[in-house]
């Protein structure tokens, strides 16, 4: 069981040491945009003051991910692994799958079927090597008194001694990988990008964690590491891609990327995996035989938040 006090997202973190500003990351806070851009280089290259060893250099100062040449891209997943030994004392394989031709990704949930057990939510801890103390969760799932669309009402800490409880339903959110991201806008140095699929990413070394993104989210879908990672070695999923579940480093942004390393490769995302009631579907939009085609073109869809003009690839629907 898992101590409430100590979750970072799904339910949302209580622990003060969240509050606490990250020292390294602060400049961005100081003067935000101006700081950078306008005469802040000082102040924007503080962090570099930190660096104990030209690895740790080159990890912040390389180009921006899209642009490394694949030679240079190589080193850096070797350097990961690398990483992954010294820290956490597991043998990683760390690989960058990209988005595959004729496909973009959309996920639907049946509400109607969601029972509340909450079993996406702790498969996705395990998958994306989610911290675990402080727990960081990806998706939190609401849980609503029947008759009510208005999540107003919604309780993001229920915890009945069953599920579902009578009079409730649950809506599970996570990132809806939206088409029109303010998250991506937010950004302040492009760390974070919609990819040819679909699939909003993060660059973990890129990103300075001034949590900006966090803010123009309005689905509650970006976590950020206030601590290093911790990870029982145990319980470390060694398959990691970069964009993806490697392990993050403190002070960084995560989110959930609909499992892109598993997806890219023709797997479901583990959430769709673990839950027990099928609510969970997830597809490639431009095949018309899949079902997620079949649900968005034959059901009742509904889009969270619409009015945000987010255009989310991440639908909820009902059984007609
Ligand atoms: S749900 Fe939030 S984090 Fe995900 S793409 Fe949309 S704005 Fe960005
Ligand atoms: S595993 Fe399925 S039923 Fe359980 S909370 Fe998640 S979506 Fe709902």
């Amino acid at each position: 069981m898992v101590n409430q006090s100590q979750k970072i997202g799904g339910q949302p973190s209580k622990n003060p040491s969240a509050a606490k500003p990250f020292e390294r990351r602060s400049f961005i806070k100081m003067g935000a945009l101006s700081a950078l851009f306008a005469g802040g280089l000082g102040a924007a290259l503080e962090p570099l003051r930190h660096f104990e060893n030209d690895a740790d250099l080159e990890a912040f100062v390389q180009q921006q991910y899209e642009r490394l040449t694949p030679e240079k891209m190589d080193a850096i997943l070797r350097r990961i692994e690398k990483e992954m030994k010294e820290q956490y004392g597991v043998e990683a394989s760390v690989s960058d799958p990209k988005p595959l031709p004729g496909v973009q990704y959309a996920y639907a949930l049946n509400i109607g079927r969601c029972i509340g057990c909450r079993r996406c939510v702790h498969a996705c801890v395990g998958e994306n090597n989610s911290s675990r103390n402080p727990e960081i969760q990806y998706i939190r799932v609401l849980e609503m008194p029947n008759g009510t669309l208005d999540v107003e009402k919604s309780d993001h800490y229920y915890q009945p001694e069953t599920v579902p409880a009578e009079g409730k339903y649950y809506m599970p959110v996570q990132c809806h990988q939206c088409d029109n991201p303010p998250c991506v806008k937010a950004c302040p140095v492009r760390a974070t990008w919609k990819e040819q699929d679909g699939v909003v990413v993060v660059d973990y070394n890129w990103c300075i964690g001034c949590r900006y993104c966090e803010a123009a989210c309005p689905y509650w879908a970006r976590r950020f590491n206030f601590t290093k990672p911790s990870i029982p070695k145990e319980e470390i999923n060694t398959e990691m891609a970069y964009l993806g579940n490697r392990i993050r480093p403190k002070g960084t942004m995560e989110k959930c990327t609909f499992c892109l390393g598993r997806v890219r490769k023709g797997l479901n995302p583990k959430c769709m995996e673990a839950c027990p009631t099928g609510a969970r579907q997830f597809g490639n939009m431009l095949d018309s035989d899949s079902t997620i085609r079949h649900i968005l073109r034959e059901k009742r869809v509904y889009i969270f938040k619409e009015e945000a003009g987010t255009l989310p690839r991440f639908y909820y629907w009902f059984d007609k």
